[in-house]
């Protein structure tokens, strides 16, 4: 347990995944506040929804119908943040062109999954007993495990999993990716755009700056509460972090 003093006094903290401090400033709580203040969310949803896009056997924006699910079910996301296939874009910046250097862009690669975690509509992983969380569980590693390269050092041990969801019953890529991140952005307030309990699998040519920020705690930790990265040649066909 944290010394008491804490509640009150401005310190800072150290937070090891990123090897970084950061200022803590408690007593700030104590001022009046007369900004704004959310009302708390108490919404009764039903176990199904027929306008949902992720309950069994609906419509999405595509057109594309839902399967009647009884456990999880995996798509790319209609509206994805990265695409497959577009243009490709990597100009490089010159020195004799300042607009070159003022904005620069490359183009990125990628593959957007969406997952649910059961097919009733009114759940969250809180709710669900820890027998129902499994079939999540082994459909987030089915998922990585498909997208991992061949020269992968853990597609061997990929191989020999048991899971209740076999390999052709999750996303396949049509590509290679580096980096997937597997993340759920619950609630209305942080910008989930639908309750039913689900969660996204974004996969990507290039990886985000959040792992690269973890990267030195990690190589001094030995890498092991990451996914095999330390382990991997120079150039890694594929890397991940869980992050639900
Ligand atoms: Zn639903």
């Amino acid at each position: 347990m944290p010394d008491k003093i804490l509640d009150d006094i401005s310190h800072r903290r150290y937070n090891p995944l990123t090897a970084s401090w950061l200022l803590v400033s408690p007593h700030r709580t104590k001022r009046p506040w007369q900004g704004q203040q959310e009302a708390a969310v108490e919404a009764k949803l039903p176990e199904y929804d027929p306008k949902c896009y992720l309950c069994p056997g609906n419509t999405r924006a595509s057109g594309d119908s839902n399967p009647s699910y009884e456990k999880t079910f995996a798509f790319v996301n209609d509206y994805s943040a990265v695409k497959e296939q577009q243009p490709d874009y990597e100009p490089e910046p010159s020195s004799n062109d300042l607009s070159s250097l003022l904005l620069q862009a490359k183009s990125v690669k990628g593959v957007c999954y969406v997952m649910t975690f059961s097919p009733k509509h009114h759940l969250t992983l809180a709710d669900m007993p820890a027998a129902d969380i499994l079939p999540c569980i082994d459909h987030w590693t089915r998922i990585y495990a498909n997208h991992l390269s061949a020269s992968n050092p853990l597609t061997e041990a990929a191989s020999r999993l048991s899971l209740s969801v076999a390999r052709d019953q999750a996303p396949i890529p049509r590509d290679e990716y580096r980096y997937m991140q597997i993340f759920e952005n619950k609630g209305a307030a942080m910008g989930c755009s639908n309750p039913h309990p689900h969660c996204q699998v974004p996969a990507r040519a290039r990886r985000a700056p959040p792992p690269r920020r973890l990267r030195p705690a990690g190589a001094r930790e030995g890498g092991a509460h990451r996914l095999a990265e330390r382990r991997l040649p120079r150039r890694l066909p594929l890397v991940g972090r869980l992050a639900v």
